[in-house]
């Protein structure tokens, strides 16, 4: 469930008493927190950290928001994942006979190898990196280019829009899962500085700091405000929002393909322990094909392992 995504101003409810928007900073109807419960019951691993509305304020200006790529820091795999297997073109799997592998240190981020190269702290940049350890470096960003797609919408306003590099990829993404009989709609794009403070600060005085933290991201911390985000949806507002939309068809062939239009999940299946948001499977990400195709190629599941970032599982 991501508390932070579905109830925010501009999400037309599909199972709500009325249509419309809620009123700015009213936390909408929440998703089921029984199903939810009865999810972590099953050992599902998740909880409420929900990725898709962050905020922030004064500590953004001092965000050890690295400058590039190539600082590997080691961050812990949650699961056997093979993500961070070094590939074969690494210089210590490539020898052959040699003395027995010492601690290589390593690592170059596989993003280094790509043809072209963006800034990781540029809101306007597509591999711009946004956790709980990386604000945006100007807390009351707003792309310049702020479109609406042409997809199917499940939302208006601000929440339609996307940055236009964003809704061009959207479009084609959309168009091709239709064209195999799969349903998606976009259920929450961008989202305003003044849009996360309104509903963050509605968890924060109706739970409290740490409940909402826990609820809704704070302020300037959200890949939402940049427009490189978006929420999925399957048009019938079956498990939106909720961890049972992971078997969804609409999930499922996001999963498989994203790649391919230049999205990512960001925030997969435990791997909570490095993007600091349990499993969303209807938020996808926009950084690019080559960028993309390469992380599924390699079997690496974050941006943070595939930068070489450290991890940010909570606030610092
Ligand atoms: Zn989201």
């Amino acid at each position: 469930m991501c508390r932070d995504c579905a109830p925010f101003p501009g999400v037309l409810p599909t199972t709500g008493p009325s249509a419309g928007e809620p009123p700015a900073g009213e936390p909408s109807p929440l998703p089921s927190r029984r199903t939810f419960t009865r999810f972590l019951a099953a050992g599902a691993g998740l909880t409420a950290l929900a990725a898709c509305t962050p905020a922030t304020t004064e500590a953004s200006l001092t965000s050890p928001a690295v400058s590039q790529a190539g600082v590997a820091t080691g961050s812990p795999s949650p699961t056997p994942s093979t993500a961070a297997t070094p590939t074969a073109t690494d210089p210590a799997s490539a020898t052959s006979a040699a003395p027995p592998p010492s601690p290589v240190p390593s690592p170059v981020s596989p993003a280094a190898a790509l043809a072209q190269q963006h800034s990781l702290t540029d809101p306007a940049s597509p591999w711009l990196v946004v956790n709980k350890h990386r604000p945006l470096a100007t807390p009351e960003y707003a792309p310049s280019d702020l479109v609406q797609p042409n997809v199917p919408l499940a939302v208006s306003g601000e929440a339609s829009l996307l940055n236009s590099t964003t809704a061009a990829a959207a479009e084609q993404l959309f168009a091709a899962a239709a064209a195999e009989g799969v349903s998606i709609t976009l259920a929450s794009g961008y989202r305003s500085y003044a849009t996360q403070v309104a509903t963050y600060g509605s968890y924060v005085s109706s739970q409290g700091q740490a409940q909402a933290d826990t609820a809704s991201a704070r302020p300037g911390y959200s890949e939402h405000q940049t427009g490189w985000a978006f929420d999925i949806g399957d048009g019938g507002g079956a498990c939106g929002f909720q961890p049972c939309f992971a078997e969804q068809p609409a999930a499922v062939w996001a999963k498989a393909q994203a790649h391919r239009f230049g999205f990512v999940i960001r925030y997969p299946w435990m791997f909570h322990e490095i993007t600091g948001y349990y499993y969303e499977s209807w938020h996808l990400r926009y950084i690019g094909i080559e960028a993309a195709s390469d992380m599924a190629k390699r079997g690496i599941a974050t941006l943070e392992e595939y930068f070489g970032l450290e991890a940010a599982p909570a606030y610092l």
